[in-house]
């Protein structure tokens, strides 16, 4: 067959070509899951069927933000061998029975940089009408002492590795913490206790946060939260908290490889996190269990322990004191192999 003139610069687009349609059935069943949904938003649970749509609709542009940086990286190497290898991204339904993704950020990804592009699409969302109009007006009004301030405004994404092996999950941000620095436990007091904490156990690198630029590192530990937008009263609703699930799921997907042990702070937190877990693809046993202090629970390769929230309301009045905080973490670190 004769050779297009000007054929040289689309080298590699025959192999994207060819890939992409190879990897067509897994974009179907992406698209017919998105459908579905679309389709069943009259049925009595909106709001769950709303979530798994958002759950698609996020697979569905890693999906192809991976294919695409995929292709992108074989055409740099000259392999062009991205048809071959397939994409690496599992699609299909999930393991509850429910149309969605599986691994939809794993197969192959560097899962630092699958995090990072999570952390980034968390930090644009919008879903929650309430929580966006509330973290952007304190972002505008400001607190006195924050006067200099930039805030962030924004839905704060979790802090620390993607190799973590445990992970601490809270509740939401604060409204003149992480809503104001744009990390997570970062410029508030609740923050004070937990990195005080961290630091003490030899899971962070200095025991304060104030910024994000402030050269805070963690050490096989990621904090994150259920609902990623400072909300008013610090009191998400639940609907807001069901909302924000999907990141939560995905984020704890891309962690579970290396993924050993989780701290939960608070009721809230706990309530959130189980069924975040059981969609992430862990077996949570039945009855649930109750959220305790001191609790700790064996899930399949991962252990959880509840612990009160170290917000002022517990750490002022000595329901959770500075060493009943380092005893859970010293116990999951241990669970974790950390340090
Ligand atoms: S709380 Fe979560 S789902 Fe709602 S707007 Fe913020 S990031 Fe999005």
């Amino acid at each position: 067959m004769g050779r297009r003139a000007g054929a040289h610069r689309h080298r590699g687009a025959i192999p994207l070509v060819n890939g992409l349609a190879r990897a067509a059935p897994d974009a179907e069943a992406l698209f017919f899951g998105a459908q579905d949904n679309l389709c069943n938003l009259n049925a009595p649970n909106e709001r769950v069927l709303l979530s798994e749509l958002r759950d698609t609709v996020v697979a569905m542009c890693a999906f192809v933000e991976n294919y695409a940086s995929r292709a992108a990286e074989d055409r740099a190497r000259g392999t062009d061998d991205v048809d071959g290898a397939g994409v690496g991204v599992g699609v299909g339904v999930g393991g509850h029975g429910r149309r969605g993704v599986v691994g939809a950020y794993g197969g192959g990804m560097d899962d630092s940089a699958a995090l990072a592009r999570l952390d980034r699409r968390v930090a644009d969302c919008r879903a929650c009408p309430r929580l966006v109009e509330w973290r952007e007006e304190v972002a505008r009004t400001k607190r006195a002492a924050f006067a200099d301030w930039t805030y962030w405004g924004r839905p704060v994404p979790g802090f620390g590795p993607a190799d973590a092996r445990l992970v601490i999950i809270g509740l939401a941000p604060a409204a003149h913490g992480g809503n104001r620095t744009g990390r997570m436990f970062t410029g508030d007091r609740s923050g004070d206790v937990l990195y005080q904490a961290l630091y003490d156990v030899g899971l962070a690198s200095q025991p304060t946060s104030v910024s994000a630029d402030d050269g805070l590192e963690l050490y096989g530990v990621r904090v994150t939260a259920p609902v990623h937008c400072a909300p008013p009263a610090n009191k998400p609703t639940p609907g807001e908290r069901d909302t924000c699930r999907p990141w939560l799921v995905q984020e704890l997907k891309l962690l579970r490889p290396t993924l050993r042990a989780a701290v939960v702070l608070g009721v809230f937190g706990w309530q959130a996190a189980l069924p975040a877990f059981a969609e992430a693809g862990w077996a949570i046993p039945r009855p649930r269990p109750a959220f305790a202090h001191g609790t700790r629970v064996a899930l399949d390769g991962l252990d959880l322990f509840g612990c009160f929230h170290v917000s002022q309301r517990n750490t002022f009045t000595g329901r959770l004191t500075a060493e009943m905080l380092r005893e859970v973490l010293r116990a999951a670190a241990r669970a974790a192999r950390l340090p």
